[in-house]
């Protein structure tokens, strides 16, 4: 499979070379050349098998050519198997016709594992190979971080250095990131906000000798590789509801638009999805978008779903790109106006995107609400990101057709918004029990690029 960019104008590049890559050279993201299609035997087999033979079945022909079957086997079964749950994402239903994918197994409690943990192992087996090895730096406001030290950690071929704000993720977050033993993690807590760590990054990428030197690597939701790894869930569990002989709709709490990406690329891919719904919190340009008022940046405001709180949706370019009949340069024109504020989406492209996503938004009361009517309802005890989709759900769905909504967090990862508004705190699952006990290893560091760049140099394995 050959991956092209959004924008038209960079080198196609194998799976690893965009993996490796991340960002394209012309600024936009990776896509497969062409999107492979399951037939409807292929996908009615994948019922009753194990997550890992399902994995390998759907993403096997977006990476042959860059791994062999036992090598790609062996990652998968690598990248899933700390997961807490056998089933590594299980579906509990809520009522009659609505179902909970449970995607916070994994070790940091969050979806990102399923994508980390992959990318994790694919990295190391391709750096191996290269006999070469890479260090990754990240900026986090919480999830993601944890997500990638816990994916990285141990790993001979990559150094990973985390820069958080100080004082400013949860005590969960921080003890994720500051707690891992190993001697490639490295976490820096800076004396700014995330904005400042974001920015940090973005200089330390634009230093071509720093880049160089340490051989730097990003695995922010923009790589392809991450998409790739949370298609595979749309497939387990739309199959174990039926399909391919019903069909079944999802709903996701969204940010990035990373997770509901994939879904689509799943319907494209052959899988009977009718509608993939978008849910947002107060943060809302993607909601604002599909409703037909154009692509326009805001100001971001804090909620209590944070993984959420964000203006410009990254992976929303690889949805234009398609709904733009895959015209890379009006792509291009389109991000271009988006850096002075803004764009409206043109009336074709508009019934394109409608054909497959519908939205809805939810406030930060609607959301605390949903948290007790569902625990009340339901017995379930849910993240506020979580119920910002099952609110949007139970307003979009219909009778006849299943809806699925991802559930993106484990409760306990957000328990002062948890404890709020259902009166109970959410325990910490018992394999983690003890995170509270563990000695915590972090580097406090000023918002300086000369002394974060110093601090990474003097760390890095030879
Ligand atoms: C990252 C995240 C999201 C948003 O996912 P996107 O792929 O960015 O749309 C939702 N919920 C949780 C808990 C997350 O960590």
């Amino acid at each position: 499979m050959k991956y092209i960019s959004t924008r038209g104008q960079a080198p196609e590049l194998t799976f690893e070379e965009a993996m490796l890559t991340g960002l394209a050279r012309d600024g936009g993201l990776y896509l497969p050349a062409e999107i492979p299609v399951m037939s409807h035997d292929e996908i009615a087999a994948l019922a009753g098998l194990p997550y890992e033979e399902i994995a390998f079945r759907v993403m096997w022909p977006y990476v042959s050519g860059s791994f062999t079957e036992q090598e790609f086997k062996d990652i998968i079964a690598r990248a899933y198997e700390g997961f807490g749950h056998d089933a590594r994402a299980p579906l509990k239903q809520l009522n009659e016709n609505h179902f909970l994918l449970e995607l916070f197994h994994g070790p940091t409690l969050a979806f990102k594992d399923f994508a980390m943990q992959l990318i994790g192992q694919l990295f190391q087996v391709a750096l191996k190979r290269r006999n070469d090895r890479v260090t990754i730096v990240g900026a986090t406001s919480g999830d993601t971080g944890s997500a990638a030290i816990e994916a990285f950690r141990g790993l001979d071929a990559v150094d990973v250095f985390i820069l958080f704000p100080h004082g400013r993720v949860s005590e969960v977050q921080r003890r994720q990131m500051t707690t891992p033993a190993d001697s490639n993690v490295h976490a820096l807590a800076v004396d700014g906000d995330f904005d400042d760590c974001q920015a940090a990054l973005k200089d330390m990428f634009n230093d071509f000798d720093f880049r160089d030197g340490v051989k730097l690597a990003g695995v922010n939701s923009i790589n392809f590789a991450r998409v790739l790894a949370q298609i595979v869930y749309y497939f387990s569990s739309a199959v174990s509801l039926g399909a391919p002989h019903r069909k079944v709709s999802f709903t996701v709490p969204t940010g990035n638009f990373g997770d509901i990406f994939a879904g689509y690329l799943a319907k494209r891919m052959g899988l009977p999805i009718d509608r993939l719904v978008v849910a947002t919190n107060q943060n809302d340009i993607l909601h604002r978008c599909l409703s037909g008022e154009g692509y326009f940046k805001g100001d971001t405001i804090p909620s209590i779903s944070p993984s959420m709180d964000i203006q410009v949706s990254s992976n929303f370019e690889r949805a234009l790109y398609y709904a733009y009949g895959e015209d890379g340069s009006a792509v291009a024109q389109l991000m271009d106006e988006l850096k002075r504020g803004g764009f409206n989406v043109s009336q074709g492209a508009m019934e394109a995107l409608r054909e497959s996503f519908d939205s809805g938004r939810v406030s930060e009361d609607e959301t605390l609400t949903t948290i007790k009517h569902t625990l009340a309802h339901s017995a379930e005890l849910v993240c506020p990101h979580t119920a910002v989709g099952i609110k949007v759900a139970e307003e979009q769905r219909a009778v006849a057709v299943p809806m699925i909504t991802l559930a993106t967090a484990h409760p306990a990862k957000f328990p002062a918004a948890v404890e709020k508004a259902s009166g109970e705190h959410p325990p910490l699952p018992s394999r983690m029990s003890d995170l509270y006990e563990r000695p915590e290893r972090v580097t406090r560091i000023a918002n300086d690029l000369g002394a974060l760049e110093d601090h990474i140099k003097g760390h890095i394995a030879e």
